[in-house]
């Protein structure tokens, strides 16, 4: 049984960055395919309004908690999770551990020179991966070519960073296209493997600041992260539903 936390009808799972990889080193080893969101606030609330990626989301092996949105969340609802589990950081040990197995990587997603340079990076930083292809992500999801080009690689892990929720609409097509893999969207992380974005610095980070951090580098997503406070209304009805037992109501 999969220890999770229930957050506004999704299930995170209840483990650290590191305890995860761990996990999906196992599916690895049984090749047992396994699709892996990374879910931050703002794709939850999308996902309460699309039902065609709430489904998506509920159908997948694994949702982590990317973003600190969720972790509190957990905490105020008496259901704690340790930490968060980003895209990045589940990627950069993932990495470490096909480094140390030989493991195959596809990298899809982003531009095509950012794709390329970060291909080129995890050569160089982690010699034993075995990079399988990459391509950008600027394609027509209807286009099937590309997950047939991607099966044809075999990949054990397959990187996804088309952006949320495109990364995961492509992930459940494909998926029932291949034999095996590990199956993660990974968001910007690219960009920051290929050096064309930053991590907000690991102050900001340490002070649950890094969601500021992006608004302010990239003022566009502010559209996206008008969803937060309504977010934040949600889960405080959820507690508050949750704390409501039947004692509590001796006039009904
Ligand atoms: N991207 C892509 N295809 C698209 C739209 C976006 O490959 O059609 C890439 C983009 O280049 C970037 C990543 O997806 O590398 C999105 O990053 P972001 O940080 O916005 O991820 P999110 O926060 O949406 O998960």
């Amino acid at each position: 049984m999969k220890n999770t936390v229930n957050i506004l009808g999704i299930n995170f799972i209840n483990t650290t960055v590191k305890q995860f990889v761990h996990t999906l080193g196992s599916h690895i080893e049984n090749r047992e395919k396994t699709f892996v969101v990374t879910a931050n606030p703002e794709i939850v609330m999308d996902a309460r309004k699309n039902e065609t990626l709430m489904n998506i989301i509920q159908g997948a092996d694994y949702v982590t908690a990317d973003g600190i949105g969720i972790v509190k969340s957990a905490g105020l609802l008496g259901v704690p999770l340790p930490e968060r589990v980003p895209g990045f950081d589940v990627t950069m040990r993932l990495l470490k551990l096909a480094n140390k197995k030989g493991l195959s990587v596809y990298l899809l997603g982003g531009k095509d020179r950012v794709v390329e340079k970060a291909a080129d990076r995890i050569k160089s930083d982690f010699p034993n991966v075995k990079i399988a292809g990459y391509h950008h992500g600027y394609f027509d999801l209807a286009d099937d070519q590309i997950m047939k080009t991607v099966e044809s690689t075999k990949p054990d892990i397959i990187l996804v960073a088309l952006g949320a929720p495109r990364q995961e609409q492509w992930i459940s097509e494909s998926m029932p296209l291949f034999d095996h893999g590990i199956f993660i969207g990974v968001g910007g992380t690219f960009d920051v493997i290929a050096g064309e974005a930053k991590r907000a610095p690991e102050i900001w980070q340490k002070m649950n600041l890094e969601w500021f951090y992006r608004l302010v580098r990239q003022p566009s997503r502010w559209k996206r992260q008008m969803a937060l406070p309504q977010f934040a209304f949600k889960i405080l009805q959820q507690k508050l539903q949750k704390n409501i037992t039947p004692a509590d109501k001796p006039f009904m």
